[in-house]
């Protein structure tokens, strides 16, 4: 137990975002399912409000808001290993993604689909979906999702543990599916993942996960922001998701081409991309160079590229940005999200413009990226696990800052850039034509205000689509007295 007088407390009020500082009766360091247990049991007979954290990412107040009065934090349980008796990897929810991708492929050269910022958390990445560069070609964290170990809260107050698997006669199967894309934080505590391939046989474990490639060609390319006018910024990420449009279905020739665009804010400089491709793919180097070459078509600015090949563990680091370096500390983020069937419209892509070059705001990290994805993750049918499926191109807002006097600036600009490329849906990406919603991993509150969000569709329906009435049913069951909430946490019943 760490309380205030504790030498460990400030430091741990604070976690990636330092928009919030926790200021809880204490925090609870847990290293197994039996301390968990206490933990909760503890927390819940004093009536004290309970938040759980594994690496502390989260893009909003869910483990900070100042009603928490015990956080309970998983960071001590990071152990990732091979469970003979359950034929699948255990990987407990404190461990960092950086931990999971290198034990994982250290120990046994296998890997699971997974994000690109290393310390963000297996508790609440791998709940929320958990998508990476290798979603294309292997889908999502929880497509590999075998079993989840929770910590539950009965009516009666009874803390128990339960373990809920994809095996069809498993009783708790429901609580297994709303942990694919359900989001943390909604039902109990997470002490330990199990991941095996769904098509996996035998009991090797390098045949229970994927092997990733073993070599990336990669290139990263930049387009300074002072030679673009907005006829070639409208072209190039015209290009851009045309491309992906056009190369995105599962089995495609150029499905193993990942890219990142990462439209910077012009007081950045420059807009950049990392793209890569698997070494041993067939023509990769020329393919990568054709796709280079269509994103230019038109464009009447030459971009500087920088070309590479890493073995693909390096390879994995490299889009660890802007999570890792000296600007990473301290650092005060907002994010936002929409996943997009369709490429913007030519209105869509001018607002942008105008947002990213507005003379009245300047930002060192204030940009949208935009992320191939589709190829697998479209193969599995939208109701089989919780998170909706049927995007190609991710588009993921995010603006970083270090100085509190400046959040109102940066919170402002990113929320009108949003709800302006979203004007024609209420200002925000209504599950359509056009888009799948947003991605619960990335929170944010303002789907929930009625100030930015203006349409008829609420935020449950923007996150989980028609998967919502199920996790609601799955969360009266399992969390019926709503101890595990926060200000975007599912409602046990409709409200
Ligand atoms: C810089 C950055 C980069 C990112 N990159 C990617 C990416 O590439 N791909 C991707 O898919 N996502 C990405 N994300 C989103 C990330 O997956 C989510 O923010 C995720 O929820 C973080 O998990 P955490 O454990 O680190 O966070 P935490 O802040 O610890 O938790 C986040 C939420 O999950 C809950 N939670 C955490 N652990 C548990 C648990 N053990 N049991 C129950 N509930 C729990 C918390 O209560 C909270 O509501 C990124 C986020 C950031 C900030």
């Amino acid at each position: 137990m760490v309380t205030p007088d504790d030498i460990r407390y400030e430091a741990l009020c604070r976690a990636y975002n330092y928009r919030f500082v926790a200021k809880p009766d204490y925090f609870r360091l847990v290293h197994s399912t039996g301390q968990v247990e206490d933990a909760v049991r503890e927390a819940v007979s004093a009536g004290k409000r309970i938040a759980v954290r594994s690496r502390g990412h989260c893009g909003e107040d869910f483990v900070a808001a100042p009603d928490v009065k015990v956080i309970i934090d998983l960071s001590p349980m990071s152990h990732i290993g091979f469970d003979e008796e359950r034929n699948a990897f255990v990987i407990e929810a404190g461990a960092p993604v950086g931990k999971m991708i290198h034990e994982l492929f250290h120990n046994w050269g296998v890997t699971i689909p997974c994000g690109f910022c290393m310390g963000v958390g297996a508790g609440g990445h791998i709940s929320g979906g958990g998508y990476g560069p290798l979603a294309r070609l292997l889908g999502l964290s929880v497509d590999y999702l075998y079993a989840v170990e929770v910590v539950v809260v009965g009516e009666d107050g009874t803390v128990s543990t339960v373990v809920a698997s994809r095996e069809q006669d498993d009783p708790n199967r429901e609580l297994w599916w709303a942990h694919t894309g359900g989001g943390g934080g909604n039902f109990g505590v997470i002490t330990r993942y199990w991941m095996r391939s769904p098509e996996a046989s035998g009991s090797d474990p390098a045949g229970l996960l994927p092997q990733p490639p073993g070599a990336l060609h990669i290139a990263e390319v930049s387009w300074p922001w002072a030679d673009l006018t907005e006829q070639d910024f409208v072209r190039l990420l015209g290009n851009f998701m045309a491309w992906q449009m056009a190369n995105s279905v599962d089995g495609a020739p150029n499905v193993d081409i990942y890219a990142m665009l990462t439209c910077l804010h012009r007081s950045a400089g420059n807009l950049m991309m990392h793209a890569h491709v698997p070494a041993d793919a067939t023509n990769a180097a020329a393919r990568l160079d054709v796709f280079l070459a269509a994103l230019n078509d038109g464009v009447g600015v030459t971009p500087l590229v920088r070309r590479q090949s890493l073995p693909w563990l390096a390879a994995s680091q490299y889009l660890a940005v802007p999570e890792t370096g000296p600007f990473a500390i301290t650092l005060r983020c907002k994010v936002k999200s929409a996943d997009l069937r369709t490429p913007h419209t030519e209105e869509q892509l001018s607002t942008i413009y105008r947002h990213l070059t507005r003379d009245d705001y300047q930002g060192t990290y204030s940009a949208i990226d935009y992320i191939a994805y589709g190829g697998k993750v479209n193969t599995v049918p939208p109701g089989a696990t919780a998170i909706p499926r049927g995007a190609v191109v991710k588009t993921f807002y995010m603006v970083t800052w270090h100085d509190s006097a400046e959040d109102d600036r940066h919170i402002r600009w990113i929320r009108e850039l949003y709800r302006d490329v979203h004007s024609s849906t209420g200002g925000v990406p209504v599950p359509d034509e056009n888009h799948t919603g947003a991605y619960v991993n990335y929170a944010d509150i303002d789907l929930a205000d009625p100030e930015w969000n203006t349409s008829t569709v609420a935020w449950p329906e923007l996150y989980y689509g028609e998967n919502y009435p199920r996790l609601q049913a799955v969360k009266a069951k399992w969390d019926p007295m709503n101890i595990f909430n926060h200000t975007l946490s599912i409602r046990p019943v409709s409200s």
